[in-house]
């Protein structure tokens, strides 16, 4: 998936899970949600940061390591004993979120390397680029900007 459907996502779905919206934490999200993919040179990350991207590419390759629930439980856990942190839980949320995007594309993601299974959510997937990718983009957004609204509606629903 290309960075902004994963900022999109990231946004939305960390928005759900209570993120405050407020501009330091919503920052992080976006950090998070771009980060794995700084195994990759190509990636918008892995521009910024073109050394260790070619380092990781080289050595680890890409959707492995960084996209691994290792790092990802490893911010889980940061996030329960620093839990007043929203800057942390941001990042987590946004980490999380891109490994979910990235299970719904046609190669997945290696959850557990070395074991080079890759885990997908449903069969066939959205191709990176792809109409229905840029569709859902807008779809996230759309989702996000709703919640900015109506975050609070839709929890007082909940019991
Ligand atoms: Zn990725």
């Amino acid at each position: 998936m290309r960075f902004y459907t994963h900022i999109a996502f990231g946004l939305f779905f960390s928005g759900l899970l209570g993120v405050p919206f407020e501009f330091l934490p919503l920052l992080f999200v976006i950090l998070g949600s771009v980060l794995p993919d700084i195994d990759y040179p190509f990636s918008f990350i892995g521009r910024l940061f073109p050394r260790i991207s070619r380092q990781l590419y080289n050595t680890v390759g890409h959707r492995s390591v960084t996209h691994s629930v290792y790092v990802a439980l490893a911010l889980v856990i940061s996030g329960f004993i620093f839990s007043d942190n929203p800057l942390l839980f941001g990042l987590t949320l946004g980490y999380i979120s891109h490994l979910i995007l990235d299970m719904g594309t046609p190669s997945g993601v290696q959850l557990a390397p070395p074991a080079g299974y890759a885990f997908t959510i449903f069969e066939g997937g959205v191709e990176t680029g792809s109409k229905k990718e840029k569709l859902l983009a807008v779809i996230f957004i759309a989702g996000f900007i709703l919640l900015l609204f109506f975050r609070g509606l839709l929890y007082s629903l909940i019991p």
